[in-house]
C-alpha cells in the first residue's frame, strides 16, 4: 500500500505520473470541473452555479416537468442557450484523447452531459455518458430519441413546448435529472470498467453525487490505485493513493505527456 502522499506535492505528481507510465489498463472519470475551462460553469465549485445561486439547486423534479408547461418551457429556454452547444473542447480533454492513443484506456465515464469528449476525438464507444447526453432528445411517452439541436431548431422558432412528432408525447433531453436512476446498463459497464483498472483516474469530481462516486470504492476494492484530480478535497481522498490538487487544465496535459512519453522523473 502507497503512503498517502500530500495534496498537489510535486512528489505526488511524479508518482501519478509514474503509475500511469506503468499501467496497462486505465480507468478515467471525469466530472465538472473538466469543462469549466471551456467555459461550462460547474455546481459546486468556487463559481460554481450553485454556489452563486444556492437557491438554483432546488431543481424541479421529473413530476413537475411532466405536469407542468411552465417548468418545461422554462427548461427549454435554457437548452436554447446551454453553454454545451458553443463550447470548446480544452487541453485536458484533449491529453485525455493522448492517453487513450496508448491504448492504456479501458474506458472514459463521465458525469457531463455536454458531449466534450466526443467533440475533442474520444472514441465514442469507450466514453460511458453515466448521466446521459444533452446532445439528444428523449420523448418521454415513446422513448424515441433524435439529435437536440434539431428540437432547439423548433423551440428557437416559437415552439415552447416541443411535442414527439411520432406520439405527441412531451420531450427532454436524454439526460438524467438529480433523484433520478441511473441507466442500469450503463451503471454495470461503469463498474466493470472501475474494476478492471490498475489506476482509475477522477479528474474534476467533487465526489459527491451517488451511485458514480461509490465506483472509487468499486475500485479500491478490486485493487486499483485510485489518483484525485481535483481543486478541492473530496470524500474519498482517504482512499486515494494521491489527489493531484493543481488546476486540470496546468497538471493534466504534463501529466498526461509525462505518463504516455519516456518514464517520467524528476530531472
Ligand atoms: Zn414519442
Amino acid at each position: 500500500v502507497d503512503r498517502p502522499l500530500a495534496a498537489g506535492s510535486p512528489a505526488a505528481t511524479l508518482r501519478v505520473a509514474q503509475w500511469l507510465h506503468a499501467a496497462r489498463r486505465v480507468t478515467v472519470l471525469t466530472g465538472a470541473g473538466i469543462s469549466t475551462d471551456s467555459g461550462i460553469p460547474d455546481y459546486r465549485g468556487p463559481a460554481g452555479v450553485w454556489t452563486r445561486d444556492p437557491a438554483a439547486a432546488r431543481m424541479p423534479s421529473r413530476a413537475d416537468y411532466l405536469a407542468d408547461a411552465h417548468v418545461r418551457m422554462q427548461a427549454w429556454r435554457k437548452r436554447v442557450v446551454h453553454p454545451a452547444f458553443s463550447a470548446p473542447p480544452n487541453a485536458a480533454h484533449r491529453a485525455l484523447l493522448a492517453l487513450e492513443r496508448t491504448g492504456r484506456l479501458v474506458a472514459l465515464l463521465t458525469q457531463n452531459i455536454d458531449g466534450l469528449h466526443q467533440r475533442a476525438g474520444s472514441d465514442p464507444r469507450l466514453v460511458v455518458e453515466l448521466h446521459g447526453t444533452l446532445w439528444q432528445a428523449e420523448c418521454l411517452g415513446c422513448g424515441v430519441r433524435g439529435p437536440m439541436p434539431a428540437v432547439l431548431r423548433r423551440v428557437r422558432s416559437g415552439d415552447a413546448d416541443p411535442r414527439c412528432p411520432d406520439c405527441g408525447g412531451l420531450l427532454s433531453s436524454a439526460t438524467v435529472g438529480f433523484g433520478m436512476a441511473l441507466d442500469p446498463a450503463v451503471l454495470a459497464r461503469a463498474v466493470a470498467a472501475a474494476e478492471t483498472c490498475e489506476v482509475f483516474l477522477v479528474i474534476g469530481s467533487s465526489l459527491s453525487v451517488q451511485p458514480v462516486a461509490g465506483l472509487c470504492m468499486n475500485a479500491v476494492r478490486a485493487g486499483a490505485r485510485l489518483v484525485i484530480v481535483n481543486g478541492s478535497p473530496t470524500p474519498y481522498d482517504v482512499l486515494a493513493a494521491a489527489r493531484v490538487a493543481q488546476p486540470i487544465g496546468d497538471v493534466l496535459p504534463g501529466l498526461i505527456a509525462a505518463a504516455t512519453g519516456a518514464a517520467p522523473s524528476l530531472c
